[in-house]
């Protein structure tokens, strides 16, 4: 079906998240359905679901799922639009973490190679992920991309961030164990491993960070989901936050 033909097909009404911040969205099915093994399971099996065309999804956030839906409609993620309704730009980076949860959870399989792509710039540009934002990534289920991306977070952490000596506790006791694998088995280098990997064969990088449909295009993800800032950003360039120093005191005493 085209996307002519879906934006015009039958609509169906998906209510998120529970009490005065639920929201309600009114959705051609078809375009549901296109994008999501979900959302064609549930609106097409002959229980209340499927004949009234109403799903509830009282556990989601109803921002993550307008920035669903508008991925629907543009069919990449832009992030200056998502991020001028952020209540804090600084989130920028756990609001697209938990667009892949999102994603992961309701099977849009699409969504979540964008969202990878848009993190993985994000992360170039702006510097090292939040802790939010890691712990995110950390609590979602292993899949192979999962992995790469857990990888590629903590391999920028032992090499480029300082912040291991505050709240450690805080930390996800995985990434801090990812941490202690990284630091016996690399040698620093002089430039992030995230800018050195997405500057590899673009093919490559969809190869590690991506699990596309059967029969999907050729992959432009990493193209289409660039990450362009709405606004300069109050804070130093990426180049300096991300000076090359020793890892810090707190990783040696971890692994002695
Ligand atoms: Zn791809």
């Amino acid at each position: 079906m085209s996307f002519r033909d879906s934006i015009s097909s039958r609509p169906a009404t998906i209510r998120v998240g529970r009490g005065p911040h639920a929201g309600v969205f009114t959705i051609p099915k078809a375009l549901l359905c296109n994008s999501s093994a979900y959302f064609k399971a549930a609106l097409n099996r002959p229980f209340i679901e499927g004949q009234t065309q109403t799903i509830h999804l009282d556990d989601e956030d109803p921002s993550i799922f307008q920035t669903y839906v508008t991925w629907l409609y543009q069919g990449q993620l832009d992030s200056q639009d998502i991020e001028e309704e952020l209540d804090d730009p600084q989130d920028f980076g756990l609001h697209i973490a938990e667009v892949m949860v999102f994603a992961d959870k309701r099977d849009v399989r699409e969504l979540k190679n964008d969202a990878i792509s848009m993190l993985l710039s994000y992360l170039v540009t702006h510097g090292l992920a939040s802790l939010d934002t890691i712990n995110c990534v950390y609590n979602m289920p292993k899949s192979s991309e999962i992995v790469l991306l857990r990888s590629v977070l903590a391999t920028d952490e032992v090499w480029h961030g300082h912040r291991l000596d505050k709240k450690i506790d805080h930390w996800h006791p995985e990434f801090l164990a990812e941490i202690i694998g990284i630091y016996r088995n690399f040698k620093p280098t002089s430039r992030r491993f995230l800018e050195s990997f997405l500057n590899t064969n673009p093919t490559t990088v969809c190869g590690f960070a991506h699990k596309h449909n059967v029969n999907a295009p050729p992959c432009s993800s990493l193209v289409k989901n660039t990450y362009t800032p709405a606004s300069t950003p109050n804070q130093q360039p990426p180049s300096k936050k991300c000076k090359i120093e020793p890892p810090t005191q707190t990783v040696r005493v971890l692994i002695d």
